[in-house]
């Protein structure tokens, strides 16, 4: 199962101690970060899946960081959650404005948080859901991590699986090599592009006896796409 990683934008070290606590006992992966400058070094290593950020921040606030988030192709697509101790509707409102995907008032309860971490994570990153995933012939199940294609029983690597599982829950979409290095590496410098040429060659070699090798499709110039034919 893939583990999400949440990073956490949060200078208090309690909070962000009490948060950190709460995300690793829900399987998430936390990454922490006290401002901005240590929240885009890490985003700029590797895309997190979410961002819990904290609104009031040293520096940069947090609804400037969300709006940097957003005006970036590369980070315009992060689900965001703002933590704020402001209750006034108008904060909220232009939280929200921000891009943020939701909101949370502090003093929050962490089974509250945990809860909605979930709820967006399962609308805006459906590859980190647990949930069965069909398009066309192909089934593919997280928990049991296997896939079939037409009745018949795919045998994929780890890689392999994580990008059919992208890909089946972002169909018709194209992607370019470094997007899909940030989906499904999680590591879009250190690793080559032409490493995604390779796996996406042992994907289609895996799906090809099943004939659902066309629907992963090379894009010219651009990258690939998984498309329904
Ligand atoms: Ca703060």
């Amino acid at each position: 199962m893939t583990t999400a990683d949440i990073l956490l934008v949060e200078d208090e070290p309690a909070i962000q101690e009490l948060l950190a606590f709460n995300i690793a006992q829900c399987g998430f992966r936390a990454i922490k970060a006290e401002d901005a400058t240590s929240a885009f070094a890490h985003i700029n290593r590797a895309l997190p899946d979410l961002i819990l950020l904290d609104w009031m921040l040293p520096g940069a606030t947090g609804v400037e960081i969300a709006r940097k988030l957003r005006a970036d192709s590369r980070t315009r697509d992060i689900p965001i959650i703002m933590l704020t101790a402001r209750t006034d509707e108008r904060d909220k409102i232009l939280g929200l404005e921000s891009g943020a995907d939701d909101y949370i008032t502090k003093p929050f309860s962490p089974r509250e948080l945990m809860a909605r971490i979930r709820a967006v994570l399962r609308r805006r990153a459906p590859q980190m859901s647990d949930e069965t995933v069909r398009v066309e012939g192909i089934e593919l199940s997280p928990t049991t991590h296997r896939v079939s294609a037409n009745g018949q029983n795919i045998e994929l690597g780890p890689t392999e699986f994580r990008l059919l599982h992208f890909f089946m829950t972002h169909i018709e979409r194209v992607y370019s090599r470094a997007q899909l290095l940030d989906q499904v590496w999680g590591d879009h410098v250190f690793v080559e592009e032409r490493t995604v040429d390779v796996h996406i060659r042992r994907l289609r070699q895996a799906l090809e006896p099943s004939e659902t090798d066309k629907m992963v499709q090379t894009v010219r110039g651009s990258g690939y796409r998984f498309s329904r034919t």
